[in-house]
């Protein structure tokens, strides 16, 4: 049983990378990965435990692409850690959420919500500032109940505090992944899409826009969206992959390892990915 992707405090989860390696063995898993957003920030602390555990620690992080007028995420495995060309271009990346964040507490605050940049950044624990700082930064005024209350009344993408964040094409996020030695695949394509979308012909062009594989295993997905998504990878000749999208107390539905609970990735998933690596040397 493996896990291939997970988030921790240096994006938009709360386990410190050091924790989260160390909770591998215990969670019953073979490999884990760390695929926080926007960075590569916690994989040196998450790697230094290989020792300490037996599961193998996989590099990684996930991109936010357009794709089809919407939002597309998309995986990076085995990306070298310390690939200056890619924190380069992350950072630079990140700019967009500094952005964003500005304008969103400038909407709050027209809405009459007394929120300052400044408290929500303080609700960050690494480089990437996110709507859950937001969130966890209202419930500590007392503004907001809950995470979920946050989102609804404020911060979702139908809520009236909401502004979009820039993002990457699909062609640009694969080549900036596979340029560092990674493997690209498509994150929760059933997030972004049901299965009455017409994901064959979606598929081939994600496909074309360089990306191996996507997420056929997701912490969210039920029993016929996991056999549809299957399928279709075998149809298409792409990888599949998956992860319970782990994000520790801020998303406490999703449990390493298993998700929602009835999870469970074979560790041959693992085998079909390593046959794809375009040879990054740096491990
Ligand atoms: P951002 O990357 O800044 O757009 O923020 C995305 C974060 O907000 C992720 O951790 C999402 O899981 C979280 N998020 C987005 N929408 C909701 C929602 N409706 N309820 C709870 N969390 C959400
Ligand atoms: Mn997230
Ligand atoms: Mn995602
Ligand atoms: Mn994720």
């Amino acid at each position: 049983m493996i896990d291939l992707h997970t988030h921790t405090c240096c994006s938009d989860g709360t386990d410190t990378p050091e924790a989260l390696a160390l909770a591998a063995d215990g969670a019953g898993l073979e490999a884990l990965a760390l695929t926080d957003h926007d960075t590569l920030e916690g994989l040196p602390a998450f790697l230094a435990q290989q020792p300490r555990v037996k599961a193998r620690l996989i590099p990684g992080t996930e991109l936010s692409c357009r794709f089809l007028g919407r939002s597309l995420h998309v995986l990076g495995l085995f990306v070298d850690p310390a690939d200056r060309v890619l924190e380069g271009r992350l950072a630079e990346f990140r700019r967009s959420r500094t952005e964003r964040n500005a304008r969103m507490v400038a909407r709050l605050n027209a809405l009459g919500v007394a929120l300052t940049l400044e408290e929500v950044e303080a609700q960050a624990r690494g480089v990437v500032v996110s709507r859950v700082h937001m969130a966890l930064a209202l419930m500590a005024k007392g503004l907001v109940r809950s995470l979920p209350e946050a989102f609804d009344r404020f911060l979702g993408d139908q809520a009236p505090g909401y502004v979009p964040r820039e993002e990457l094409d699909p062609p640009t996020a694969a080549r900036w992944i596979r340029e560092a030695g990674g493997v690209p695949l498509v994150a929760h394509p059933g997030r972004f899409a049901g299965r009455s979308f017409g994901w064959d012909e979606a598929m081939d062009r994600l496909r074309e826009a360089g990306m191996a594989g996507f997420e056929a295993y997701y912490g969210e997905y039920g029993p016929a969206e996991q056999a549809y998504f299957l399928d279709l990878a075998a149809r298409k000749g792409m990888l599949p992959c998956g992860g319970s999208d782990y994000h520790g107390a801020n998303k406490p539905h999703l449990r390493l390892g298993v998700g929602r609970g009835r999870l469970r990735i074979p560790g041959e998933v693992l085998e079909g990915l390593e046959r794809a690596r375009t040879g990054g040397a740096w491990h």
